[in-house]
């Protein structure tokens, strides 16, 4: 239905996710023709912006190359601006006025991206609900995370939305699945016969899932301690990796289909409970330079004495067929050595060994960010005239087997998908609700208790128990494999 109008408002444009994120990513959209011919833009925030001012917000955000100047200047023409609160029924008819004076024919589809605090949520989707709909084309309402803090709040939300909104319309954000390998990862299991029959307990040993990032709450601490590393990457991104990596295969590539498996493999899982868990927090390293000296508490955003985790690795056991016996680690922190976001697939050791316990285990790593890649550690004869063993690996590294080729980012992926109506890496309500299972009851513990995490230092790997437990999951770390620098 690209003939009609379609109208893409952003609420809370004011903000810091609109400026970084979506008016960058509605940009590149339209730079490269992506979006149905006759889009337009509107923001809506309380704060009083001209074009011109959101315009500079932006500015340094949108990467716009000399030759794109003039199609930069075309793509704010068709930028809007509605100044108005998020209780108040009124403005959100302004609103309504606005959309309405450009679509004549009343035939326009509408999205709404929701780009605000927790707090204004409820207001504004009934707000919209109720004056802003869509007359004859489609709505659709896009949500960004915090989806609720626990069960309870996460249904008293769903519940609210399903009871404006219907499921087709909602369109819940997790930006790792617009991630390419993220998105590759039913492909590299459902259409290679090489790995899809080896893809069990008989032939996995564990499968270890990581999200490290380099640095720690940068003063904005008041916001993540309210939330923690489980609730901000753990319960959401990382698993639904797992759920990527472990579902059965889907009776065909519709969303709906592909949603079915991912929510049947969570219902498989327990809860966590302490005992499958290490927690930690960053302190500062004394040795270290400018934000590298100051631990997580040092923080002044950060509330005194505060025991919220900003490391945590969980031992994950999905009782069924398939993967009855096979840990599955999840592993997530701040203020590491390094930016990095994997998979591990590390298969079992070889039965009836015949070298002498020199083979190691084979491994399928599967590099999100940065620098696409995937890779199969395996054992070879060592070349020329000896009879040893070596290990060595197959490569796959986007750089090189598909250069000059750009992957776009998440968010482009993303809203391109709400355009086109497909839900297929968007999270359904009941995918959410089984997460929040999984990790509510920890959750509760480790703040009704105050459960102190480990301290580990700014840029390290983490805390030593993380390997320890690791170990204890069966996943081997054995430091013997080399990489050879010179293939990058
Ligand atoms: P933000 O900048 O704090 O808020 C967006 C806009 O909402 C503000 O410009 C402000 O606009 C309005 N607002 C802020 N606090 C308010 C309050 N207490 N009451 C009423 N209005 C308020 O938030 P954000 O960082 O853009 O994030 C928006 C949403 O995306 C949040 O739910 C956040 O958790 C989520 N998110 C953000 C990021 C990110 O990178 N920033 C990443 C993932 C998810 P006016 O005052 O002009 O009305
Ligand atoms: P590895 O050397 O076997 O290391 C695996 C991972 O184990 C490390 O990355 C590290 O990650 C973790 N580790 C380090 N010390 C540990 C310890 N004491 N106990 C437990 N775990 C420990 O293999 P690799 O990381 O797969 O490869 C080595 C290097 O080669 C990497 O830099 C990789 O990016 C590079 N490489 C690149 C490509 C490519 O670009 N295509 C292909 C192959 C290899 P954590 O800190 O996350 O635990």
């Amino acid at each position: 239905d690209s003939r009609h109008p379609h109208i893409f408002v952003v609420m809370g444009a004011s903000g810091d996710l609109a400026k970084k994120k979506i008016y960058p990513t509605l940009w590149w959209l339209y730079r490269d023709n992506l979006l149905p011919p006759a889009t337009i833009f509107i923001g809506y925030a309380r704060s009083k912006l001209s074009i011109e001012e959101l315009r500079s917000k932006c500015d340094q955000y949108m990467k716009v190359k000399d030759d794109e100047k003039e199609k930069y200047e075309q793509f704010w023409k068709i930028n809007y601006y509605v100044v108005g609160s998020y209780t108040e029924r009124r403005d959100f008819e302004m609103l309504n006025q606005e959309m309405s004076k450009h679509d004549n024919l009343s035939t326009a589809n509408r999205l709404f991206y929701l780009a605000l605090p927790p707090s204004v949520f409820e207001s504004v989707t009934v707000n919209i609900r109720n004056t802003c709909m869509a007359l004859q084309g489609w709505s659709r309402i896009i949500v960004e995370k915090p989806f609720g803090k626990d069960s309870q709040s996460s249904k008293v939300l769903s519940d609210h939305l399903a009871s404006l909104f219907s499921e087709d319309q909602l369109y819940r954000i997790d930006h790792y699945l617009g991630k390419e390998m993220v998105q590759n990862l039913m492909s590299i299991r459902f259409s290679n016969q090489l790995f899809n029959p080896t893809w069990n307990r008989n032939n996995i040993a564990s499968v270890l899932i990581s999200f490290k990032e380099p640095f720690g709450t940068e003063g904005r601490g008041g916001y993540f301690d309210e939330f923690g590393i489980i609730r901000d990457i753990m319960q959401n991104h990382l698993l639904q990796i797992l759920t990527l990596v472990a579902m059965e295969k889907p009776a065909s590539v519709h969303p709906d289909d592909i949603r079915d498996e991912k929510v049947k493999v969570l219902k498989c899982i327990q809860p966590l409970t302490l005992d499958d868990v290490v927690l930690g927090q960053y302190v500062g390293d004394p040795d270290g330079t400018g934000d590298a000296r100051f631990g997580y508490l040092d923080d002044k955003t950060v509330p005194e004495g505060s025991t919220t985790p900003t490391y945590a690795l969980a031992v994950l056991r999905i009782n069924n067929e398939r993967w009855d016996g096979v840990n599955f680690i999840l592993r997530c922190g701040k203020a590491l050595n390094e930016r990095k976001a994997e998979v591990r697939i590390q298969y079992k050791d070889v039965p009836g060994d015949i070298f002498g316990g020199k083979a190691k285990r084979n491994e399928l790593v599967i590099r999100v960010q940065p620098g696409e890649a995937l890779y199969i550690k395996m054992m070879t004869k060592s070349p020329g005239i000896t009879f040893d063993l070596e290990e060595t690996e197959l490569d796959l590294t986007y750089q090189h087997r598909y250069k000059g080729v750009v992957l776009p980012d998440a968010y482009e992926r993303l809203i391109l998908d709400v355009f086109c109506g497909s839900q297929m890496h968007f999270v359904r309500s009941d995918e959410l609700s089984e997460a929040w299972r999984i990790f509510t009851p920890l959750l509760h513990n480790i703040e009704n208790n105050k459960i102190r995490p480990i301290e580990y230092i700014y840029g390290s790997r983490g805390p030593k128990e993380a390997d320890e437990k690791c170990m204890q999951a069966n996943f081997k770390f054995t430091g013997t494999y080399k990489w050879h620098k010179k293939h990058e």
